[in-house]
C-alpha cells in the first residue's frame, strides 16, 4: 500500500478469487466455470475482419446483442443492461441504490460484502437457517438495498420464486437484486416479475451457462428506469465497456440457446449422480441447483481434504469461514472428472497415502 491510497480504502478486504494455476495439470472444480467449450457456432464466430476492426470502438448501445437478448425473454432492449463480466453490474447496484444500507445473507457470494465496504455502505448479513437456506421473511419490510443470489452460493440452496415475490412487494422503496448466475441450472428466474415491479433487478451472466467466463459478459433484465440508472453510470465510467469481441461472441451464444440447454441438462445429470455417490460415501451433500455441490464429511476435516484433493490435482473450493470451514464447493464437471474426483476421495478417506 502506498500512503498516497484515499483513507476509507484502507481497509478494504479485497475479494478473494479461486486459484487459476498457469499450467494445466488439475481438474479445476473451483470457480464454477462449465466444464464445456462454447456451442461449435460460438467456435466459428470470430474472424480476421473482427480483429482487424479492433482497432474501431466497441457499440456502447450494444443494440445487436440487447435486442437478441430482449427477443429470448420477451422483453424490451431498454430493459436489458449489458457489462463487462455480472460483478461490474452487482459494482453498480450497490453504487447506485444502497444509500439507505443493504442486506444480503451472511454466507453468500463474497462480493457483496466488498462492494458494501468499497462504497461505504451500512450492511446487515442475516445468517442463514439451520439448514443452510436463506429465510425470506428476514428481508421483507426492511426497505434497504437487498441482494439475494438464487440459487445461493455457496450452498445451492435455491428459494421458491413466491418468496423472491414477497421480498419484493414488501420493499417497493428500494432495490431487490436476484443474482441469478446459477439459475440455469435447476432454478425459477425472477426476470418474468419485472414486467410487474420496477423495484426489481435480475442479474445474470455468460460465465457458468453459456460457457464463457474468460469473455467476461453479464447482463441485467429490470424496469426502464433502473437500467437507465445502470447506463447513467456507466457513461459516466466506461462506456464502452463490453469490447467488441465478447460482443459478437454474445450474439453467436444467443442464437445457440438449445446447446446450452443441453448442456445444462448434463451437469444437472452429472450433479445429481455426483451427489448420491457422495452420500454413499458418507458426505453430507446440501440439495443444489447449481453446478456445484457443497459437501462435508463427518469424519474428515473440510481443509485437509481440499488439501489433499490438492495434493492430488484436483482444485475445489474451500473457505476459512468458520461457520462453513467444514465444507467444500465442487464444481460439477464431466462424468470422468467427477469420478476422478470421487476416486480421489475414496482413496482420502481410506487413508491412502499418496
Ligand atoms: C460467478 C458469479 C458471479 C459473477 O460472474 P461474472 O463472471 O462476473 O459474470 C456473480 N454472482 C455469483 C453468485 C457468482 O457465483
Amino acid at each position: 500500500m502506498s500512503r498516497y491510497l484515499k483513507e476509507s480504502f484502507r481497509a478494504l478486504c479485497e475479494y478473494t478469487p479461486g486459484e487459476q494455476p498457469k499450467d494445466g495439470e488439475y481438474i479445476k472444480l473451483n470457480t464454477n466455470e462449465s466444464p464445456f467449450p462454447p456451442a461449435p457456432s460460438v467456435l466459428e464466430t470470430l474472424s480476421r475482419k473482427d480483429i482487424e476492426n479492433l482497432r474501431l470502438y466497441s457499440d456502447p448501445t450494444m443494440s445487436v446483442l440487447k435486442s437478441k437478448l430482449a427477443k429470448l425473454y420477451s422483453v424490451e432492449s431498454e430493459n436489458i443492461y449489458l457489462s463487462n463480466g455480472s460483478d461490474d453490474i452487482l459494482n453498480f447496484a450497490f453504487m447506485a441504490f444502497g444509500h439507505k444500507g443493504a442486506i444480503f445473507p451472511e454466507i453468500t457470494y463474497g462480493f457483496y460484502s466488498v462492494f458494501a465496504e468499497l462504497h461505504g455502505i451500512e450492511y446487515e448479513a442475516v445468517p442463514l437457517r439451520e439448514d443452510f437456506t436463506v429465510d425470506y421473511k428476514d428481508y421483507l419490510n426492511k426497505d434497504k438495498l437487498i441482494v439475494i443470489a438464487n440459487p445461493n452460493a455457496p450452498t445451492g440452496n435455491l428459494r421458491p420464486l413466491w418468496e423472491i415475490e414477497e421480498i419484493i412487494k414488501s420493499n417497493p422503496d428500494s432495490v431487490v437484486v436476484i443474482d441469478e448466475a446459477y439459475v440455469d441450472f435447476g432454478g425459477e428466474s425472477a426476470y418474468p416479475l419485472t414486467h410487474k415491479y420496477d423495484n426489481l433487478l435480475v442479474v445474470r451472466t455468460f460465465s457458468k451457462s453459456r460457457c464463457m467466463a474468460g469473455a467476461r459478459l453479464g447482463y441485467a433484465i429490470a424496469s426502464k428506469g433502473i437500467i437507465s440508472d445502470l447506463e447513467k453510470i456507466k457513461y459516466s465510467t466506461n462506456p464502452y465497456n463490453i469490447n467488441r469481441l465478447t460482443a459478437t461472441l454474445g450474439e453467436a451464444t444467443v442464437d445457440a440457446e438449445e446447446y446450452y440447454m443441453e448442456k445444462c441438462k448434463e451437469i444437472i445429470r452429472v450433479r445429481e449422480y455426483t451427489t448420491e455417490k457422495l452420500e454413499a460415501m458418507g458426505f453430507e451433500v446440501l440439495p443444489s441447483c447449481a453446478n456445484f455441490v457443497f459437501a462435508r464429511h463427518s469424519g474428515y476435516d473440510g481443509e485437509k481434504l481440499y488439501l489433499e484433493l490438492k495434493a492430488r490435482h484436483i482444485l475445489v473450493r474451500h473457505f476459512s469461514n468458520p461457520k462453513i470451514n467444514q465444507f467444500n464447493r465442487i464444481t460439477i464437471g464431466t462424468q470422468e472428472h467427477m469420478d476422478k474426483m470421487l476416486g480421489a476421495l475414496d482413496d482420502i478417506l481410506k487413508g491412502d497415502t499418496l
